[in-house]
């Protein structure tokens, strides 16, 4: 009985010619076929195992399942998503923002040839750092400069070109680690230069480094802490006073910047964070800063300094395994055109643009989405306006907050984490963040011209329905 009952399934199911025809609009056949053998596969192991219901041979049931994973397969991955968590420089959302300008110099740069590498000039061979030294060293006041793929291996380059072999003396205050595994001792460990720790967590001493210079010492190393700050009972040696010694012993002093700003935050009541500037002008002799923080650029590492240190580092092998690629170097052109003119660079630059928006238009921004949202959702979710603040984020000016204005939502007839949830899942993906029983859009790291998609977005979750 059973037997026979499987036997007439089995001969149900359709067949995979057929099926690849009916889904000839729906994918490539290469995938289309995999999947196919795949799903009538699984379905007759079902009904050898005697768990098959009948509805499930049918070829409509097979072809719908089939559609519904190719059309999974085929949905772009990297997606755009609208940033309503207030952090600006959100990592794990890709960190900045490009301004147009910036945009439109890596599309001509994708869409044609370009002088890359080719001095026009001359006719001859040409270094693609070529392209933003002068305006890096405009900027920033340094003798020379060179761009790499992220700072992580900017301070390898560094590293590796200055001390290999030999000792570098840091302050234990200043070992950190930020996100995503970068931590300066293991850095260090892998450029094959030796870590040598001086002073305590919290206290370091112009005297420590000076007793723990020796012969095999190469260079004097300060880590900008950009991710926590040390309070209390502290001292740091200032900047100034590394350069002053390590004149005296004839050694480099590099500093780590991480964030690195070229434009002066203090007047939106950040602090803590020095201006590339600033640290060129104490005397640093090495340099390194991230393209993609504070500077709202490509992701990139940029080292400036001075030019006997800088073109050993050009000529390091390692240089070419962690070099700039022609996009990002587009990207990067126009960020620094920008900044030229500092008014110009926190009107364009959306990373600057965020720190200095006031509160004002954040509010008016939540006001604007509150109107879309009110009617539509009433008795169905508790909307209002919410103070809050944002954060700089990218493990930069920690503690420091930026007033800023949220819509909340409370959902009626589900859970928050529901509403959160199906944001998140959405075809143009809406993150926020949840505090106690609201979901709060911080209005800072939303464009205006998102304004309209994001009310759509969150009308749509509503459609949904109710259930959990
Ligand atoms: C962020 C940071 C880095 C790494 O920079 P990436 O551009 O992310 O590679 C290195 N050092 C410090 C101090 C940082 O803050």
């Amino acid at each position: 009985m059973r037997g026979e009952e499987q036997q007439r399934l089995l001969r149900r199911l359709p067949k995979i010619d057929a099926m690849l025809a009916a889904l000839a609009d729906a994918g490539p056949l290469r995938l289309a076929r995999r999947i196919v053998r795949e799903e009538v596969a699984a379905v007759r192991e079902r009904i050898l195992a005697g768990a098959a219901r009948a509805d499930e041979v049918s070829e409509e049931a097979i072809l719908f399942r089939c559609r519904q994973r190719l059309a999974h397969w085929l949905a772009p991955r990297f997606r755009p998503v609208i940033n309503a968590t207030g952090v600006i420089v959100h990592t794990n959302l890709g960190r900045s923002v490009l301004p147009a300008e910036a945009m439109q110099a890596v599309v001509a740069a994708g869409e044609a040839y370009s002088n890359l590498e080719f001095d026009l000039a001359t006719g001859r061979r040409g270094s693609r750092y070529s392209l933003v030294e002068e305006l890096l060293c405009e900027l920033t006041g340094a003798e020379a400069a060179l761009v790499v793929n992220n700072n992580a291996a900017a301070v390898l380059l560094v590293l590796e070109t200055l001390a290999a072999g030999r000792e570098v003396i840091v302050s234990r205050g200043q070992l950190v680690e930020i996100g995503g595994s970068f931590r300066i001792p293991e850095v260090m460990a892998k450029s094959g230069a030796i870590l040598r720790e001086v002073g305590a967590t919290n206290r370091t001493h112009l005297r420590d480094y000076e007793m723990a210079i020796c012969e095999q010492t190469a260079m004097l190393l300060k880590v900008h802490t950009s991710n926590y700050r040390i309070t209390g009972f502290t001292a740091e040696v200032a900047l100034a006073d590394l350069v002053a010694l390590g004149r005296r012993h004839d050694l480099p002093v590099m500093e780590d910047l991480g964030s690195g700003c070229l434009f002066d935050v203090r007047p939106y009541g950040l602090t803590g964070e020095p201006t590339v500037q600033e640290v060129v002008a104490a005397g640093a002799d090495v340099v390194t800063f991230s393209g993609d923080k504070l500077l709202g650029g490509p992701q990139a590492g940029i080292i400036v300094g001075r030019r006997r240190y800088i073109e050993r580092i050009k000529k390091n092998p390692l240089n070419r395994a962690v070099r700039i690629d022609k996009f990002t170097l587009a990207g990067l052109e126009q960020i620094f055109r920008l900044y030229l003119d500092p008014s110009l660079a926190v009107q364009k630059i959306p990373t600057l643009a965020m720190i200095a928006q006031p509160a004002e238009t954040c509010r008016r921004r939540a006001d604007r989405l509150l109107r879309r949202l009110r009617r539509p959702l009433a008795g169905r979710c508790a909307v209002d306006r919410a103070e809050v603040e944002s954060r700089v984020g990218g493990g930069s000016l920690p503690e420091q907050a930026l007033a800023s204005w949220a819509v909340r939502l409370r959902p009626a007839q589900f859970a928050v984490s529901v509403l959160e949830e199906r944001l998140r899942r959405l075809p143009l993906p809406v993150v926020g963040r949840i505090e106690d029983d609201g979901l709060l859009l911080d209005m800072r790291t939303v464009f205006d011209r998102q304004v309209p998609s994001l009310a759509d977005a969150v009308l749509t979750v509503f459609e949904q329905g109710d259930a959990a």
